[in-house]
């Protein structure tokens, strides 16, 4: 393993964010789905995201096989990069505790489904989302890797600005006037009050 402060800092932020994910989602298995959205798209979306979260971090802090892509950072901004991290499994953690039983990892409506617009979802319609802005440039501000760093970025942007609208379009189709009240008051990713 590649033994250096900042990589054992984004280790443990990386099991808590595994972690936190994997909690929510044994709560969440046995609710029922109504509707779901899963398309080919959405599929492809998810392939093309998971290696960036999950597979390259992991090889690049325990085999040498990325080495080619190595880069140094300057010390100041690997710290930024872990207060963003900080804040981004908080907000994380948040957003799945806010959803509780509504929340899953693609466009899908459970048995009973409840618009949130509480917690932080109050002033944000997609705190998680939110949440894995942060957590894509904390992840490319700790790891001294251009593919194991910066992959995230531009692929979660990818899904995002096409999965949002389709997301979107979802909640107003099955919660009409209610959801679209919601998008009047609130901010996409920024809070508005
Ligand atoms: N876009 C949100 C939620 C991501 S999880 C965020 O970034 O925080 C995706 C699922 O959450 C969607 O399939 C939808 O079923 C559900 N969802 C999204 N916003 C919701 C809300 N305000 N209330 C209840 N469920 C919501």
């Amino acid at each position: 393993m590649r033994i250096l402060p900042w990589n054992i800092a984004f280790l443990l932020g990386f099991v808590v964010y595994v972690s936190i994910r994997g909690v929510f989602k044994k709560r969440t298995d046995a609710n029922v789905k109504l509707v779901s959205r899963a398309d080919g798209l959405e599929k492809i979306l998810i392939a093309i995201v998971i290696p960036g979260a999950l597979l390259l971090p992991v090889i690049y802090l325990f085999t040498p096989w990325l080495s080619f892509a190595d880069y140094q950072l300057p010390e100041w901004l690997q710290a930024c990069g872990a207060v963003l991290m900080v804040g981004a499994l908080w907000l994380f953690y948040r957003s799945h505790a806010d959803l509780g039983q509504n929340w899953s990892v693609t466009l899908e409506l459970r048995k009973d489904h409840q618009l949130v617009r509480q917690g932080v979802y109050r002033a944000i319609r997609h705190p998680m989302y939110a949440s894995i802005w942060l957590w894509s440039l904390a992840q490319g501000l700790l790891l001294e890797n251009w593919l194991a760093g910066w992959y995230p970025l531009p692929t979660f942007a990818l899904m995002y600005f096409i999965r949002t609208p389709r997301e979107e379009q979802m909640m107003c189709e099955h919660f009409g006037e209610d959801y679209r009240d919601y998008m009047r008051e609130t901010g996409r990713l920024f809070p508005r009050w």
